[in-house]
């Protein structure tokens, strides 16, 4: 009860009301852990017909695409009829904008917003102002699962220029004594002052994009002893975690990791990872699907892995109806989850689908094949990025540990050169840091090159 109610003293924000809401949509979130699956897909089914009613009824854009592939609203019954509406593209939310808001949104309800975007362009699109309480919902119930409350101490990863998370670390640090880490001094790699920061503040949870808990974790690591106070979990999100980084982070801290799943254009968090370090999803927000074909496909059937395509439940102002959010993952198994949470289970997210090689033999290769290669070299790497502005190369940008001079240059562009296949030349260039977005991300791959987005 205690933590309940800190929970809701302390991570709310806004309006006495929002907050009511909130809280009561959180109850669902919790009471949908276990619920019958049936009835949970049912629920999520009845605002799914809702939401194409409303859609063809009230909003320009859904009405010409469903009258031109000859679908009417009755036709969706449910999410297997979702194949017979066209994919939602980002270019589709960039050229139609105004025509995807609802005739009926009230000018109060639109919270117009813009995305920061790593490798992609900007998009701007409408929030629902009336659904900004679930979210607040969904963002307690992922740290509820990692056992996190606010009464926690927590040690934030800061950005630079990154204002969002800065006001998360000030209000979070006066509340409850967190605390964040400068990027300077992560960047430093000097073991001691990382060390003793997190000794200092003994915090409950370290939460960073990977990119960052990568390099705190291999300076942990490097100072050659375990660390007095180690945080109950680790805590990341916005962009995915390859398996050197978790297991960086196992030697480093050897707590769980917990992850949350979303995307700025959504109503709420779409998936979060339980103890047992699955994906939930959130069927009361939204109808995630794994689709085949090219990104940028209007068409799209069932896959085992493939595109996600998003429907989010709770934007009627302006909804997003299959929407190509822009990432690649994998159908869950039949298996059930052993925390014993009946919510549907997502497989793998395997990370941005637009970031492609492009090779000289005209092949495009996912970044995610080259990160695979490179795991080979990371114990002589703080971190690197690939870069392409032509196709005939590719450029990786390193961060050595230590002082590997030209045999690792050496060594590292042959192996990619090989994984690349015929005609790429792989020219590694050493620096001493990687420069983040403004958003604060790193994103594995900046690419010039047209990826078909
Ligand atoms: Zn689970």
């Amino acid at each position: 009860m205690l933590r309940t109610s800190l929970i809701h003293g302390l991570f709310a924000l806004g309006s006495r009301l929002v907050r009511r809401q909130a809280r009561r949509e959180l109850a669902v979130l919790r009471w949908a852990e276990r619920a019958d699956p049936d009835e949970l897909r049912a629920r999520q089914e009845s605002r799914l017909r809702a939401l194409i009613r409303w859609a063809y009824d009230t909003v320009p854009y859904y009405r010409q695409g469903m009258d031109r592939a000859g679908v009417s609203p009755g036709d969706i019954r449910g999410i297997d009829d979702l194949p017979l509406l066209p994919v939602l593209r980002r270019r589709d939310v960039r050229t139609d904008l105004d025509a995807l808001v609802s005739d009926r949104a009230h000018t109060r309800d639109l919270l117009p917003q813009v995305t920061s975007g790593t490798s992609a362009e900007p998009l701007g699109f409408h929030r629902d102002r009336r659904t900004v309480p679930f979210e607040q919902a969904t963002k307690w119930h992922s740290m509820e699962w990692a056992g996190v409350t606010p009464a926690d101490p927590a040690l934030v990863l800061t950005m630079e220029r990154d204002s969002v998370r800065v006001s998360q670390v000030t209000w979070w640090g006066r509340m409850v004594g967190g605390a964040s880490i400068p990027l300077e001094v992560i960047y430093s790699r000097e073991p001691a002052p990382i060390v003793e920061t997190l000794e200092r503040v003994t915090p409950a949870v370290v939460l960073g994009y990977p990119s960052l808990l990568h390099l705190l974790a291999q300076a942990v690591l490097r100072s050659g002893r375990p660390l007095r106070a180690r945080p109950r979990c680790v805590f990341y999100q916005a962009e995915q975690m390859g398996e050197d980084t978790r297991q960086l982070i196992a030697g480093a801290f050897g707590v769980p990791i917990f992850s949350r799943y979303g995307a700025a254009e959504l109503s709420g968090l779409v998936a979060q990872t339980c103890e047992r370090g699955r994906w939930h999803l959130n069927p009361e927000g939204f109808v995630v699907e794994i689709v085949s074909g090219e990104p940028g496909d209007l068409q799209a059937r069932p896959a085992q892995r493939g595109r996600l395509v998003i429907t989010d439940l709770r934007n009627m102002a302006m909804p997003f109806i299959r929407y190509e959010i822009g990432d690649i993952g994998t159908v869950a198994g039949d298996e059930k989850c052993p925390c014993g949470r009946t919510l549907p289970l997502l497989g793998e997210l395997d990370g941005r689908i637009w970031e492609w090689v492009v090779t000289a033999a005209g092949l495009r290769v996912p970044a995610i094949i080259l990160q695979r290669a490179m795991r080979f070299h990371m114990d002589l790497l703080w971190e690197y990025q690939f870069r392409q502005d032509r196709v005939e190369e590719l450029e990786v940008v390193v961060v050595p540990i230590g002082d590997h001079g030209e045999d690792l240059q050496e060594e590292l562009s042959r192996h990619l050169e090989a994984v690349l296949g015929g005609g790429m030349t792989v020219r590694v260039t050493p620096v001493a840091r990687i420069l983040r977005e403004p958003s604060g991300k790193r994103p594995v791959l900046k690419s010039t090159l047209d990826q078909g987005r």
